[in-house]
């Protein structure tokens, strides 16, 4: 190890707070063997032994017409478009149904942003997925849940209380992309700004609200950008453990972007099984306020999931029931329970299922 590496990871042995410049260094310098260390080491104060968990949810699209038009996104269709879908009440109680015949603890529930919906609609979602079929609803981007505060007139508070009300759980965080304002500005112009994105999880998270923290990377952000997406949202911890009310991020997941069937295919640099590597261990090493990391085998695949359980993550994230916006841009990773459990024991670890805010069911 070199030397300056084998410092560091003295210091954050002895609770140390890795600074940006130190994040850029390891970015910049690090070998791979050596970022795996520092983020196992930064793993096992988080969550020692040697489990991993996940939750079996169905990733549940219910509309996907969408008056947002990112420009990396190849699963949306335009408002009037015909080939565009909304679910309707019959055919969600079915696929919670089916969730739940499998072994679903929890649903997914993602949009679209579709300017037809009225406000009652998503209580009423909400609603028929925890109270009448008994599953956790973790739900919403912040760009959705802000067109439901203009839609219904409540403000953000209000709408995610009304929301938590009808039946939400927790808001997994979609739509963070890269928390930096020139990169939004080019690749999702009318998402919102970076503080309209951190405004809604602040919101949950004073109310008392679990969220997931995520970032989108690989479209032609800097190193930079990535360690400034990192500090805002360790800032945002700081604040949300202050307070000390339950509300908070319970993990933090990235994957590669996906240019398949975008405007951005052949003009980004995909991102390589290493720089996935490299990045999440970065991250494990730099939230040492975040319990959990999220091991992305959706978008890499079983062996690079597996890797990343040695690169600091602890948990497989969600045995996927569905998964319509990657499989959007050509990305295509299936697995059973029975095809976790292998991976997991296949790289070391021992697997165990969760539900939706990481409690560990039997
Ligand atoms: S990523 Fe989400 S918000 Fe953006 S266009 Fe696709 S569905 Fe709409």
């Amino acid at each position: 190890m070199e030397p300056r590496i084998a410092e560091l990871k003295t210091a954050l042995e002895q609770g140390h707070r890795l600074s940006d410049q130190e994040a850029l260094f390891l970015c910049q310098k690090a070998e791979l063997p050596d970022l795996a260390i520092l983020a196992t080491a930064s793993r096992q104060r988080h969550n020692k032994g040697d489990e991993v968990t996940f939750v079996i949810d169905r990733n549940v699209n219910f509309t996907d017409i969408c008056n947002i038009h990112c420009t990396f996104c190849a699963f949306h269709r335009s408002p009037g478009d015909a080939s565009g879908f909304v679910l309707s009440m019959d055919e969600l109680r079915r696929k919670c149904e089916e969730a739940k015949r499998l072994g679903g603890t929890g649903i997914l529930l993602q949009g679209g942003v579709n300017p037809e919906l009225p406000w009652t609609y998503y209580l009423e979602i909400v609603s028929l997925i925890r109270h009448e079929q008994g599953l956790w609803v973790h739900g919403f981007s912040p760009v959705e849940i802000r067109a439901m505060a203009r839609l219904n007139g409540l403000g953000l508070q209000g709408t995610l209380e009304a929301l938590r009300e009808a039946g939400l759980g927790s808001l997994p965080g979609g739509g963070a992309e890269i928390l930096v304002d020139g990169i939004r500005r080019t690749i999702a112009p009318l998402k919102g700004d970076t503080k309209a994105w951190l405004e809604v999880m602040e919101e949950a998270h004073k109310i008392g609200m679990k969220t997931t923290g995520t970032m989108m990377f690989g479209i032609n952000e800097s190193l930079e950008d990535r360690i400034q997406h990192l500090q805002v949202l360790r800032e945002q911890q700081d604040r949300a453990q202050t307070r000390g009310n339950g509300g908070g991020y319970t993990a933090f997941a990235a994957w590669p972007f996906q240019p398949g069937n975008t405007v951005w295919k052949g003009r980004v640099h995909t991102a390589t099984h290493a720089d996935y590597l490299r990045t999440i261990a970065i991250a494990r090493i730099y939230l040492d306020n975040f319990k959990h990391m999220q091991s992305s085998w959706v978008t890499m695949g079983g062996r690079t999931g597996q890797l990343a359980l040695h690169y600091g993550c602890d948990d497989m994230g969600s045995l996927m029931l569905e998964e319509n916006v990657v499989n959007a841009a050509g990305t295509h990773f299936e697995f059973n329970i029975g095809e976790m459990d292998t991976l997991i024991r296949q790289a070391g670890f021992r697997p165990r299922q969760r539900d939706n805010v990481y409690s560990l069911l039997s």
